[in-house]
């Protein structure tokens, strides 16, 4: 039988140390051992039977319950002050067989696997590898879990991809103590199992457009998130090259996703007017002489076993980037001056972007890699439609020059979701970010919270409709934040998560972060008949 540690805890925090956060309990689930005789499958039910004991255990304490992942949000999202379950042991992972494809389905059964909600990024990777399959995208590194990408709708900047959460195509969703909380939930416009091998692990099928859209960016908030269904691709091959662009350049191609004219000029290959499988402009906001940004151009290609001949092993590579994920640019540039904050601050101000000119090319595991930093950071990442992108970018800067912070920006690209809360929502989003390392009160800057009000500011006070990724920092007090990012939409998931969960399992499935947001305050009666 699983069987879960339960540990006394006075506190946690994240892996970016953004806490600490209270807690009174902390719940870790193993599973019977694979030696047992039992199935795969029987394991994954009776996983399924222990997590139902733990949610009747804190409904009958009137203690809320919430699943983490890897810990990696920078916000509070994870945060729950009663009892909150790590998944990490929950990695159960299955291939799904021609017979058990809906026949209503265009998907094909050797690209869809069910994984359960504990596995992280990079372990999917490895076992869809050795399959000859890939994931569409990922974040710009892997450890996170498959069940905590979707639930804050991770993205990467695969222009014409999207997010993780959209090549999820069925979810197991356990709401709450009783058999019938135990539902297999997929999009009734494109089914994907039958209802023969959902009834392996689930007691109620929901075929439901609506439902399954609001479910897949649920904010840790839906109920417990067993599996997750995802269509994954066949393995490819990424070409990445990092070079400094003219600022203009830059800025156009991000206002305009236009590279039909385009020619980066990459070393020993034509990409001209290649549309990029993934582009990412870094940029220091201090110094504005600098005339050039650094531009990350990534092309899909085709995979062929012998890559490593022709262009080498790309994880040493990785190693010796400073262009990898934005923290860790920020770090490796830091890293040059003194200790003190405003002093680097200071320095970034005539501190050019290093230079990096070097193909790499991989598999997308080798190129979106491990997270190089692991010590007190903080992120703060706004989504716009990219056409307002130079524009959201100049008043984001111009904030952080007038109230400097330890940081430098990014801007990646992402197509749109159909999940109800995404903050994806533009046809294409631009996520202006920011990130950097955390300050100390005697350094004498604005606090977080006060800058990131700031960035709200600039942006609603200049007409810019914008949205905040969900896992990173932010005021999320500010008066009216949630419904401004996603007007009718908020009605929408609220309307949803009072259909799928009990009241009494709203309240346990609820945190802080949601009752900031207003999220967990239910529809007025007449809100409700009119949404
Ligand atoms: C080094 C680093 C790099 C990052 N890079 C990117 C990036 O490139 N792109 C990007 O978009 N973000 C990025 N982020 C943000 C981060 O990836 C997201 O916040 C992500 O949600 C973290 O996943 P996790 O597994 O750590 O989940 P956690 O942070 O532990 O949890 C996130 C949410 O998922 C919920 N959750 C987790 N498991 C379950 C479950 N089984 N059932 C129900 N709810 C669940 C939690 O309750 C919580 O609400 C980065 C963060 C770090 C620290």
């Amino acid at each position: 039988m699983a069987n879960t540690k339960i540990d006394n805890r006075t506190w946690w925090d994240t892996l970016h140390k953004n806490g600490p956060f209270d807690l009174k309990l902390f719940l870790t689930t193993k599973m019977e051992k694979s030696s047992s005789g039992l199935s795969d499958f029987e394991r994954y039910k009776d996983a399924a039977i222990e997590i139902q004991r733990l949610i009747q255990l804190a409904l009958d304490s009137n203690e809320r319950f919430r699943a983490i992942g890897s810990k990696w949000s920078m916000s509070s999202i994870a945060h729950c002050k009663d009892r909150m379950h790590y998944n990490a042991f929950l990695n159960l992972k299955f291939p799904i067989f021609e017979g058990e494809i809906h026949p209503a389905s265009s998907y094909e059964h050797n690209n869809l696997f069910l994984f359960q909600s504990g596995n992280r990024i990079k372990d999917i990777s490895r076992f869809l590898e050795r399959r000859g399959k890939s994931l569409k995208t990922t974040g710009a590194s892997n450890g996170q879990t498959i069940a905590g990408c979707i639930s804050t709708g991770v993205h990467g900047s695969t222009i014409d991809s999207g997010s993780v959460q959209d090549y999820v195509v069925g979810l197991n969703m356990i709401t709450g103590p009783n058999p019938e909380d135990n539902i297999y939930l997929e999009r009734e416009s494109r089914p994907a199992l039958t209802d023969t091998y959902a009834k392996n692990f689930a007691t109620v099928i929901i075929r439901d457009d609506d439902m399954f859209n609001a479910v897949l960016v649920g904010l840790g908030s839906m109920g417990f998130i067993h599996g997750v269904v995802v269509e994954s691709e066949n393995l490819f091959l990424l070409r990445r090259y990092v070079k400094k662009i003219n600022k203009k350049e830059a800025l156009q191609l991000a206002n305009t996703l236009d590279f039909s004219t385009y020619d980066p000029k990459i070393p020993d290959g034509n990409f001209k007017g290649v549309r990029p499988f993934h582009y990412k402009v870094f940029i220091n906001p201090y110094n504005t002489n600098e005339t050039k940004y650094g531009a990350e151009f990534i092309y899909k290609i085709k995979y062929y076993d012998n890559y490593k001949l022709d262009f080498g092993e790309p994880i040493p590579f990785q190693k010796e980037f400073v262009y990898l994920d934005l923290i860790y640019l920020f770090i490796k540039i830091a890293e040059k001056f003194s200790k003190s904050i405003p002093t680097i601050i200071n320095l970034l101000k005539s501190s050019i972007l290093p230079k990096e000119e070097k193909t790499t090319v991989g598999k997308l595991s080798e190129i979106f890699w491990d997270a190089g930093y692991q010590g007190k950071a903080f992120a703060c990442s706004f989504g716009v439609d990219h056409t307002n992108a130079s524009k959201a970018l100049e008043l984001m800067a111009k904030v952080t020059r007038e109230n400097p912070v330890p940081g430098i920006f990014a801007m990646r690209f992402v197509k749109s979701s159909e999940a109800t809360l995404a903050f994806s929502k533009f046809p294409f989003t631009c996520m202006v970010e920011i990130d950097g390392i955390q300050w100390k009160d005697n350094d004498n800057l604005i606090s977080l919270t006060d800058y990131s009000t700031k960035l709200i500011e600039v942006l609603k006070n200049n007409n810019i409709p914008f949205t905040i990724h969900w896992g990173k920092n932010a005021n999320w007090k500010f008066p009216g934040l949630i419904n401004h990012m996603y007007g009718k939409n908020v009605k929408k998931w609220k309307k949803i998560r009072a259909k799928l969960l009990s009241i009494p399992m709203q309240e346990v499935f609820s945190n802080s972060f949601l009752d900031s947001t207003k999220l967990s305050e239910p529809l007025a009666i007449d809100e409700d008949l009119i949404v």
